[in-house]
């Protein structure tokens, strides 16, 4: 069988557990990237991802690898995925593009949420799962406790779990030799040709290039396909391999990973999760009734508008994004328009990583300056019996009848003297914890449910700072909940400043009101006539403050003297016209205009 010699596995493990530098090493030790070309972490192509040392885009790479009889020699198709939850979704597609994975586990952590979670997933994919306990060159660890932790979870005896060190290379022959011994081999179908496609990249030259595995048959170029999802059928330009780079060959054997260059150009159409299926006439009067399960359309969860500020230009703006959306199928946006910041772009993503990724790239890779809003979710809302989505505060209804969000199952786990610190985090979050467990000796383990938008507040970073950053979390998405919200409006001068607009829990709505409009008074710079500045909910006025008019003398600053020299410093700004401006119209009764300047809005939307 020319199988028998081909084994599919990822590595999986909690962030900075040693994934991509355990990589490095197989790459070394197959001889696949030439020592004098190795780099740290080589599968992180991305800048941004060696900069920050995480890998964002999940990387294939086969290599050859010899064991035993002299001429036994191994295809090993490894793919390195990224750790982080909000990518939890091309993960899956990678499980179920392989046969086995390493689980690895740092020595100087232990287990941690997304160790947890990850076995979950790989276990409820059926593959076969190899511990490793991971960084034993590091002095004044404790390999064998940690051995024993893995040991447990993976229910097997620690002498089945591998000590390595991807830095040093230490155990990773033996790793290897695990691999082809316990991973099976694929067994490719004998049915049309068919392949999952778990990923995707765009290429100038090749178009959408879709990263497949093969689960029967084999493909070649100029052979005809059908994407099932779409139905799209086209002519394939050429498949090859990742060596990592793209290695073209003549066919794609089955139960192989390889890509695919459709020559598409449209990223929509070439989408991960979805079959690529040989186009013979039963496939093409069925597509879907061929397709491999599991496919999911990304759904983005967090909303955010981006405004260009200073001296980028909204069309670059756009551009960029739709750049970036070429390698990023999950990545949407549309045109959105703020009275102050002018023309903008609400852009929806997976979660708050994906967005500062998304963030990060535009200043880095485009040198964009920009502002966001707000970051919005969307919520299903009911009004006089008809339900709708609403991703944007301004189109949300004074006076819904019900109002749903989106809910996440969450587990934290931390040393056990963290846990009354983590009761109290999950009150500010409105967490609600199931289950509290012990795992590990001394770690908890606690299971709840929480609104997606308490995670986008800083969550994360409180946990951080709450544990020492000894606590860790992973989630996934869990439905939807009812949601005790209102919708937040703030008036300058009358006028309701749309961008201002929020949703925020019924509870908050009058603290968070008065906040804001205590803030624009201090921000926002007097004029010749009075302002006012209101907060309102559900019809109601429930906060309001007034900027007396500008006295005739600008040289007096009368008593307050600090805050009004901070007025006149944004004031200054704003004459400079390096902001961008724009007025608004003000009441019937009130002799003037106001004018928001983009720093005004910097502070507000600061939290
Ligand atoms: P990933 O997020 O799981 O892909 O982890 P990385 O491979 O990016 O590694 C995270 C950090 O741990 C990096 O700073 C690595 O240099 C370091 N690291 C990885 N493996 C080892 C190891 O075996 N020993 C030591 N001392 N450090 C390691
Ligand atoms: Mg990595």
């Amino acid at each position: 069988m020319e199988n028998e010699n081909i084994r599919n596995f990822v590595i999986i493990a909690h962030i900075d557990h040693g994934k991509s530098t355990l990589a490095d090493r197989m790459l070394e030790l197959t001889g696949t990237v030439e020592s004098r070309r190795m780099r740290p972490q080589y599968l992180d192509q991305m800048d941004l991802e060696r900069e920050r040392g995480i890998t964002i885009k999940m990387a294939p790479v086969r290599m050859r690898w010899k064991q035993g009889s002299a001429d036994s020699e191994y295809i090993l198709n490894l793919i390195d995925t990224p750790g982080h939850s909000d990518f939890s979704y091309e993960v899956s597609r990678a499980l179920a593009a392989v046969e086995g994975a390493i689980l690895l586990v740092d020595v100087t952590k232990g287990i941690q949420a997304q160790t947890l979670s990850n076995y979950r997933q790989a276990k409820a994919s059926g593959l076969t799962v190899i511990g490793a306990v991971n960084k034993v060159d590091l002095p004044g660890t404790d390999p064998e406790r940690a051995a024993k932790s893995l040991a447990d979870l993976l229910g097997t005896s620690p002498d089945k779990i591998f000590r390595i060190s991807g830095k040093t290379g230490q155990g990773v022959p033996e790793l290897l030799a695990a691999v082809v011994s316990e991973i099976p081999p694929p067994r490719p179908k004998n049915e049309i040709p068919r392949a999952l496609i778990f990923d995707s990249l765009y290429d100038d030259h090749k178009g959408i290039l879709a990263y497949v595995r093969s689960v029967a048959g084999d493909f070649r170029a100029g052979e005809e396909i059908i994407l099932a999802a779409t139905g799209t059928k086209l002519k394939i330009k050429e498949v090859g391999y990742f060596t990592p780079q793209l290695q073209a060959t003549e066919r794609l054997r089955p139960a192989e990973i390889g890509y695919i260059a459709t020559g598409l150009k449209e990223p929509a159409l070439v989408k991960i999760g979805d079959t690529v299926l040989g186009a013979s006439k039963t496939a093409q009067d069925s597509p879907s009734e061929y397709a491999l399960p599991g496919y999911k359309e990304p759904a983005p969860v967090v909303f955010i508008s981006f405004y260009p500020d200073e001296d980028t230009e909204f069309d670059d703006l756009k551009k960029s994004l739709e750049r970036l959306r070429l390698a990023d199928a999950a990545l949407s946006f549309e045109p959105d328009s703020n009275e102050a910041l002018g023309r903008g772009l609400k852009a929806g993503f997976l979660g708050k990583l994906h967005f500062e990724i998304v963030a990060a790239r535009l200043t880095r890779e485009f040198n964009l300056h920009f502002l966001t809003s707000f970051p919005s979710i969307a919520y299903r809302v009911v009004e006089k019996g008809r339900s709708r989505i609403v991703k944007d505060a301004h189109d949300f209804p004074d006076d819904p009848d019900k109002v749903f969000q989106p809910m996440i199952s969450v587990e934290l786990l931390a040393p056990a003297k963290y846990l009354s610190g983590l009761m109290s985090l999950s009150q500010t979050f409105d967490l609600g914890i199931s289950a509290v467990k012990s795992i590990d000796g001394d770690n908890v383990l606690l299971s709840g449910a929480m609104p997606l938008a308490e995670l986008i507040r800083d969550f994360d970073d409180q946990l951080k700072s709450f544990s020492a950053g000894y606590a860790s979390f992973s989630y996934e998405f869990a439905g939807e909940a009812e949601a005790d919200v209102d919708k937040l409006e703030i008036l300058i001068a009358g006028e309701v400043t749309s961008a201002l607009t929020r949703i925020v829990y019924k509870k908050d709505v009058e603290r968070e009101g008065r906040a804001t409009v205590e803030k624009l008074k201090k921000l926002l710079p007097a004029q010749q006539f009075p302002q006012a500045l209101q907060a309102r909910s559900r019809g109601r006025i429930i906060a309001r403050e007034t900027i007396p008019a500008l006295k005739k003398k600008l040289g007096d600053f009368g008593k307050n003297g600090g805050d009004r020299t901070r007025k006149m410093k944004l004031w200054q700004k704003q004459k400079r016209g390096k902001e961008k401006l724009l007025s608004l119209a003000s009441g019937p009764a009130a002799a003037g205009r106001v004018v928001i300047s983009a720093d005004v809005f910097r502070e507000i939307l600061k939290k």
